[in-house]
């Protein structure tokens, strides 16, 4: 077997082998992929596809200029090209404004968030409602080793453990008819091999950062686990094999008076009075 054939056959059994181990879809799921138009969600839409799961991909235009634009087109014709239904939506129609908007009005008024925080939070709250309202059972995202090391390790440093307890194969800590269950399965894949996969299979996708990437601590951490996978092979994956072990325990302290309440404003899931979307927007205004 070539040895490019090899290591694309290494890459789709390490994913199948992650659904089954996890049970992260079963063929009775109506799933649904949230794509960026990257390398990471457009290669788990193609092997979820692959799979022979009932898929359909979902993708939310953050506006963020040319980048946007090149994302959804690439997006829009691999969709086309693999027979994928895809629903867009997009900040600018729900929310009134695009994400650099966003960004730029909170800065000016002194408001310290994080462009990657504002849009974290606003794509995951539009996702979820959407997936809810289309029925589907799953949530697939394109989540890789990487990104759950850097997370986890975040986490430890920032004394946030709660978020941690969040982490996993399957998202969230609290089982709700509210929210569809998010599922990683590229949890166990390194992003290089995720680009290598991807361009290999020469996927439609820019291989360049988001423009608003401005998470300084995250790409510090990033730099240092590269650095330190270079002189240490295999340390991410020994920091989730670690992380793994301590899940359980994590979620049982946590699980512990989690109560889900409704948005007095929007009426989606909230953990006080208003959920952070509606928060954020109303910073806007005031
Ligand atoms: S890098 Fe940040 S701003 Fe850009 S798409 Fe990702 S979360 Fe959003």
């Amino acid at each position: 077997m070539p040895k490019n054939n090899k290591f694309i056959g290494k890459l789709e059994e390490k994913v199948r082998k992650t659904i089954k181990k996890y049970n992260l879809i079963d063929s009775k799921d109506k799933v649904l992929v949230a794509c960026s138009g990257g390398k990471d969600s457009t290669t788990i839409l193609y092997l979820i596809k692959k799979l022979g799961y009932n898929v359909k991909a979902i993708t939310v235009d953050l506006g963020i200029g040319s980048y946007s634009k090149k994302n959804l087109e690439n997006l829009g014709a691999f969709c086309k090209e693999n027979k994928i239904k895809l629903i867009k939506i997009s900040f600018k129609e729900e929310f009134g404004h695009t994400q650099c908007y966003l960004r730029d009005v909170l800065k000016s008024k002194g408001i310290k968030l994080k462009s990657c925080s504002v849009c974290g939070v606003l794509r995951r709250y539009l996702l979820n409602k959407k997936a809810r309202e289309l029925k589907a059972t799953k949530l697939i995202t394109g989540h890789n080793l990487d990104d759950e090391c850097q997370a986890v390790l975040m986490n430890l440093f920032r004394n946030t453990l709660e978020r941690s307890s969040r982490l996993g194969p399957i998202s969230g800590i609290v089982k709700d008819k509210k929210f569809v269950p998010r599922v990683k399965p590229l949890y166990f894949c390194l992003e290089k091999d995720v680009e290598e996969y991807s361009r290999l299979m020469g996927f439609p996708v820019l291989y360049q950062k988001c423009p608003c990437s401005y998470d300084v601590f995250r790409n510090q951490i990033k730099n240092r686990l590269n650095s330190y996978e270079k002189r240490h092979p295999q340390v991410k994956e020994h920091i989730i094999t670690y992380f793994l072990r301590t899940l359980p325990k994590l979620r049982k302290i946590y699980k512990q008076n989690k109560e889900i309440l409704l948005c007095k404003n929007c009426g989606e899931p909230s953990k006080k009075g208003f959920c952070n979307s509606c928060r954020i927007i109303s910073m806007l205004k005031n």
